[in-house]
């Protein structure tokens, strides 16, 4: 497995790749890796050859009071999981190699920004579609896997390739879970332990919404207020948001859709700013 930290050395490697027809598939991350991370390589490896893992902290993805400088850096043990599970090459380059001086393009979605951690995260999502569509420019990929973990994330990459006439392939893989339901995230590092045993009441809460959504309610705030009522039982968790919107288009719904309904959460549970969600 090559480590690569170069702009211009991936995007030669990635062009002899396509030159050879082979097809190239991406796992973008920002590192710390976990199983769930483990799981889209290994998905990687099934849908294509060679398996990129790039490894970015993205400044221009953080808000100026988030977690940017405290988010945990392990390359050397990314690079061992990544080798463990069949990585080829890790992309691994500097802020400054991403964004040199004078930088100036943007990528920005519409719509689909603006609902669930829109408000929250203003810019977030401008930041994550520049990053991913240079990454996407840089290695070529054909296909390329996300987590349904960041549903927002997906949907709008998946629009965003689609607008753009990138021709790559988004797959999602779905949320890989602690033993006790808790999303697994780079993010629950920062969790005290005491924080750590509260934290799976939010996927307690997005489960009895699921469990009355399959007893026959569909009404939207019936649902978000049992589920929400389940979160708030632990006060060691703020929710930010849980809302009730379709897949297709992230727009809110008033009554359950069968297959194009997504509900998602954020909280502040100490330190860490978590998300999680389910799709009925
Ligand atoms: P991150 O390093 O947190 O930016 O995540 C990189 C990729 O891994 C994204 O596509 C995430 O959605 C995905 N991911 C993160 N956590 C999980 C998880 N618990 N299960 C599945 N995918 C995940």
């Amino acid at each position: 497995m090559d480590v690569i930290h170069s702009v211009r050395e991936m995007q030669a490697r990635a062009l002899e790749w396509l030159r050879a027809g082979r097809r190239t598939a991406l796992v973008p991350t920002m590192g710390a890796l976990h199983r769930g991370h483990v799981t889209l390589i290994e998905r990687a490896k099934q849908l294509g050859d060679p398996v990129v893992l790039s490894i970015f902290v993205n400044p221009t993805q953080f808000g100026p009071n988030e977690d940017f400088g405290a988010y945990p850096r392990t390359l050397e043990a990314d690079c061992e999981a990544a080798r463990a599970a069949g990585t080829d090459v890790v992309f691994a380059p500097s802020p400054a190699e991403i964004y040199p001086a004078g930088y100036q393009a943007q990528v920005e979605l519409e719509g689909m920004a603006a609902p669930l951690c829109g408000p929250w995260r203003p810019g977030h999502f401008r930041g994550v579609a520049t990053v991913v569509t240079k990454l996407f420019l840089i290695t070529l990929p054909r296909v390329a896997v996300f987590g349904w973990k960041d549903a927002q994330q997906f949907i709008l990459l998946r629009r965003m390739a689609a607008d753009l006439n990138i021709p790559v392939e988004l797959v999602g893989v779905e949320t890989i879970r602690e033993a006790d339901g808790l999303a697994m995230s780079s993010r629950n590092k920062y969790l005290t332990p005491e924080q750590r045993a509260a934290a799976p009441a939010l996927y307690r809460g997005l489960k009895a919404l699921a469990t009355a959504a399959e007893s026959g309610e569909r009404d939207a705030r019936s649902l978000i207020a049992l589920a929400k009522r389940e979160v708030e039982r632990e006060p060691l968790i703020r929710l930010e948001y849980l809302d009730m919107v379709s897949i297709g288009r992230l727009e809110p719904l008033l009554t359950l859709e069968r297959g194009n309904t997504l509900i998602a959460l954020a909280a502040r549970v100490g330190q860490a700013r978590l998300i999680d969600n389910v799709r009925l």
